[in-house]
Parts: C-alpha cells; sequence; structure tokens
C-alpha cells in the first residue's frame, strides 16, 4: 500500500504542542522541564496515533443497565529506538497499558553519519500488532529507515512512525523507502545542519532528555 504525502504525513497542530515545543526548543530549559513537556506533547501525538484501531464490541453492566462496550481488537508493540525514543513510550503506554515494547538500539557514526545498529530485541508475533516506532528526532531518516526495514522483516505490517520534531529530508526519505508508514509528527523544520542535527530543533534529544549534555 502507497499512501500519498498528505495521507502519509500528519502534522499534528495543537496550541498545547505549540507551546511545549517551545520549551523543548529552549536551550535554557530544565531536564525535569524538558522531560514533562516531551510526555504530554507525546499524549496528543499517541491520541492521533492510534485514532484508527480497531475495536470489538461486548455486553457490558453498568449499575443500571446493560449497554454496548468495546475493547480494542489489535495488539500494539511499541518499538522506541534508543535511546531517546524511551521518551515517547511512556506517554504510549498509558493509553495501551498492555502492549508489548521492543527495543532497537541504533547510534549515529559520527563521521559517515550512518545508523550503526547495536540491540535489538522485538516480541514475536507482531504479524497482526500494529506497530509503533518511536523516535522524536527524524533527522536524515537513516535509522528511522533502518528500524522500520527490521521490523518489516521480522513481519510487521501495520506500521506507524511517531516523532516529535522532523527535517524534510527525513520525511522525503521515509516517503521513498516507507510509503506504506504513516508518520505522525509535532513539527516539521527547515532542515538539517553540517553534522545532521534538524534546525533549528532541539540539540541532541537523548542528552537533554537524559540529562547527559
Ligand atoms: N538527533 C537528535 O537528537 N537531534 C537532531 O537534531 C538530530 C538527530
Amino acid at each position: 500500500m502507497s499512501l500519498s504525502h498528505s495521507e502519509q504525513i500528519t502534522r499534528v497542530e495543537h496550541p498545547v504542542i505549540a507551546r511545549d515545543l517551545t520549551i523543548l526548543r529552549d536551550i535554557n530549559t530544565s531536564t525535569a522541564q524538558f522531560r514533562l513537556a516531551m510526555k504530554r506533547i507525546a499524549i496528543i501525538l499517541a491520541y492521533h496515533a492510534l485514532k484508527e484501531l480497531p475495536l470489538n464490541s461486548f455486553q457490558v453492566s453498568t449499575p443500571i443497565k446493560e449497554t454496548t462496550g468495546y475493547d480494542i481488537a489489535q495488539p500494539i508493540t511499541v518499538v522506541p529506538i534508543l535511546r531517546a525514543g524511551l521518551g515517547l513510550t511512556d506517554a504510549l503506554l498509558q493509553f495501551i497499558p498492555n502492549a508489548n515494547v521492543g527495543h532497537l538500539g541504533m547510534y549515529r557514526d559520527e563521521k559517515t553519519l550512518q545508523p550503526i545498529d547495536y540491540y535489538s530485541n522485538l516480541p514475536e508475533d507482531i504479524e497482526d500488532a500494529m506497530v509503533l516506532v518511536v523516535d522524536p528526532m527524524l533527522a536524515t531518516g537513516g535509522s528511522a529507515d533502518d528500524a522500520l526495514t527490521f521490523v518489516k522483516q521480522k513481519g510487521a505490517q501495520h506500521l506507524r512512525f511517531i516523532s516529535l520534531i522532523s527535517a524534510p529530508e527525513g520525511l522525503k526519505r521515509l516517503q521513498e523507502k516507507h510509503p506504506d508508514v504513516r508518520v505522525i509528527t509535532a513539527a516539521v523544520d527547515e532542515k538539517l545542519n553540517k553534522d545532521a542535527y534538524i534546525v533549528p530543533g532541539l540539540g541532541d534529544a537523548g542528552d537533554r532528555y537524559f540529562g547527559t549534555i
């Protein structure tokens, strides 16, 4: 399945996101404020990413009478790209507490700027699951491309990619390489700099989230 540009990319606009992105971008924001702002945005993105989940209906008894109730009919697997993706994972688990969580460890070679895989641990049986690959920064798209290719090789068929800030370069790469994967993002920034950081961006999301600057 190939999605058109507008079907594939959802940029979520919301006043809370506009305020919280500013907190994230601000160099003077503390680690504690940074974590809270990331979590609040992640909750709004999660709401959008999960909008089309299928439902099962069943009968439920209220104290007054029987009525129709619903449960989510598709298993969910969240796959954070380590390490910064961990900052988005908790928000998704608030909506789907029984989701499985897989991990993909990748770092960027500072010379070649290419993603290097160093760890992977995915749950079994992801064929039927909605797999949400999460990374706050979609920069060159290299890690996202690798991660999506990896989970597809493991059998995943229903995928979403969630990022806080995307660069046009990363979005283009996902459009070319994974036109079936919907991308939910809070911002599309100007460009990448020569070190492949997003401009204006927020710096290194992992360092800022974990306080390792
Ligand atoms: N990863 C980050 O943490 N920040 C960027 O700007 C690009 C990639």
